[in-house]
């Protein structure tokens, strides 16, 4: 059956394609050693890959996977690997963007409590044709709609209070996406594992300081980044919601899990996901992760 495709509008069979890339979903089941995926809003529910939508041509869904091909294999694998210089190019903000727009088109209006003024719906469409524009080659830049990435280490201190006791796990594992802001700055978020990139709709009084990509070149390295003060009450937010839904699994669930890490033992003690677990257990004491081993998923 033909229908529009969302990207460029042509009469297509289209692809079931995917809102975050799918290479983000294969690395998140090859991290705890031979895990699987699980929903976090449905923690007993086994999925094999992230949410998926009929919206692209087979055109732009190959346009979107050049970018997404170029990010995993220069930066997303890399620095997983310990390669924490990395330079990069023109492609780099073309997938920021292509994430973006999937973000913004996935989940605007998707969630009932969200309301956005009217200023913040007509930048939402502006933003849309601005990305949209940028892809296809039509303008040089995002101009206001800039892109922000974010590469999360492991923390052992912070001066915030309150973080919940899965924060390195949730700040290194899950992946999430939704639209975030308050009544005056308004941005997509995209967390794919460490990696979170911001799509700005409205900047508001934020400070931003290392984290914009820039069109042609620039160089991703660990350093001091300035975020809008905001962004840890987000942060803080979806990481207890994770908790909170894993703490809702079923008792065989649990011990289904448990069994499975005890029989893989030396593959999951090498492996990411433990050293977030051990960086949770440094910072909030060994009580908060017994047992929970899989509270990242997502
Ligand atoms: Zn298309």
């Amino acid at each position: 059956m033909e229908r529009t495709c969302a990207f460029c509008g042509k009469q297509a069979e289209l692809m079931q394609s995917h809102v975050l890339p799918a290479f983000v979903f294969r690395w998140l089941r090859k991290r705890s050693g031979k895990g699987h995926l699980r929903h976090t809003d449905k923690p007993n529910v086994r999925v094999q890959d992230g949410i998926k939508q009929p919206w692209l041509c087979g055109t732009c869904e190959g346009h979107f996977g050049q970018y997404e091909t170029a990010f995993a294999t220069k930066v997303f694998h890399p620095w997983h690997g310990g390669d924490y210089r990395i330079p990069y190019r023109e492609w780099m903000l073309k997938f920021a963007v292509s994430v973006s727009w999937r973000v913004l088109k996935y989940a605007r209006g998707r969630n009932p409590d969200a309301t956005y003024s009217e200023e913040q719906n007509r930048l939402m469409d502006e933003a849309e044709a601005r990305w949209r524009a940028f892809l296809d080659g039509e303008v040089p830049h995002p101009d206001k709609f800039e892109q922000h990435l974010l590469i999360f280490d492991f923390v052992e201190k912070t001066s915030f209070d309150d973080l919940p006791n899965n924060f390195n796990r949730f700040m290194t594992g899950a992946v999430t996406l939704d639209i975030v802001g308050s009544g005056e700055s308004l941005m997509t978020f995209a967390k794919m594992g460490r990696f979170m990139i911001f799509g700005i709709i409205q900047k508001g009084p934020n400070r931003w300081e290392g984290t914009k990509l820039h069109v042609r070149d620039g160089l991703l390295k660990p350093g001091k980044f300035v975020l809008p003060a905001g962004l840890i009450d987000l942060f803080r937010q979806k990481a207890s919601f994770v908790s909170a839904a894993m703490a809702e699994m079923s008792d065989t669930q649990r011990a289904k899990i448990d069994k499975r890490v005890q029989e893989n033992l030396d593959e999951f003690a090498a492996s990411d996901q433990f050293a977030a677990i051990m960086a949770d257990a440094d910072m909030f004491g060994v009580d908060a992760v017994i047992s929970k081993y899989l509270m990242d998923k997502s």
